[in-house]
């Protein structure tokens, strides 16, 4: 498979489908040569505060330049364990569609493919996972890894920047969705779906030259 982009707003539930996922292949890939790997910016220590605009010192020369700095860390991290046979969750915003392209192309080059997993959640909600993550911030409660908050100017600015994937684009496909109210039995449909596309038998060949 090899290498699944999971993509979705911010606080629309990535991380939490993402670990569903990685559970699910995990008891696939014992009767397979596939090994499984899970990135993500936490895994990677990446900080909320790489996509937080308005936080960048004003002498930084590109705007987003610790964004970008973020960006070539997973992109090495990928890099690193990316094959035919290693399959990859790779959780993090990843919204903009060039760069959803660039490793499209990157798993294209191992000749292994690559598809989106996408999580549907309606702004609203997603906005009551972050708001209530905020507050819980403000009581100074623990939080736990993984689970702070964006700032609500980084929060509302990710998802005015959102690229919708577009299946009928080469790399935002196959895509695979999943929505907030999926109960265990439709995800698990919808995984077996996404096993089988990737890396069961209707697995296509890839060739670098297509
Ligand atoms: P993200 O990785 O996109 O920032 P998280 O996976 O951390 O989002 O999820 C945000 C919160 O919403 C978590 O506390 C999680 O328990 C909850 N959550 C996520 N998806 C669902 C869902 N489908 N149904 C109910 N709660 C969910
Ligand atoms: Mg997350």
């Amino acid at each position: 498979m090899p290498l699944i982009i999971v993509t979705g707003l911010p606080t629309s539930g990535k991380t939490t489908r993402a670990k569903q996922l990685h559970d699910y292949l995990a008891k696939r890939v014992t009767d397979s040569n596939y090994r499984l790997h899970y990135i993500s910016d936490d895994t990677l220590s990446i900080s909320r505060i790489v996509y937080d605009l308005s936080a960048l010192p004003a002498h930084t020369r590109s705007a987003n330049a610790s964004e970008k700095d973020a960006r070539a860390a997973i992109y090495g991290a990928v890099k690193r364990v990316l094959t035919n046979k290693d399959i990859v969750v790779l959780d993090s915003p990843n919204y903009i569609k060039g760069w959803r392209y660039q490793l499209h192309c990157e798993a294209k080059a191992v000749r292994t493919p690559s598809c989106i997993l996408q999580i549907g959640c309606s702004k609203d909600q997603a906005k009551q996972v972050n708001d209530k993550r905020l507050e819980r911030r403000a009581k100074g409660e623990d939080q736990l890894e993984g689970e702070e908050p964006y700032e609500e100017g980084n929060w509302e600015n990710l998802v005015f920047r959102y690229e919708e994937p577009n299946p009928m684009t080469r790399w935002d496909s196959p895509l695979f969705a999943v929505v907030w109210d999926d109960n265990e039995e439709q995800t698990n449909k919808i995984f077996d779906d996404l096993w089988e596309t990737i890396a069961g038998s209707g697995r296509k060949v890839i060739r670098p030259n297509q």
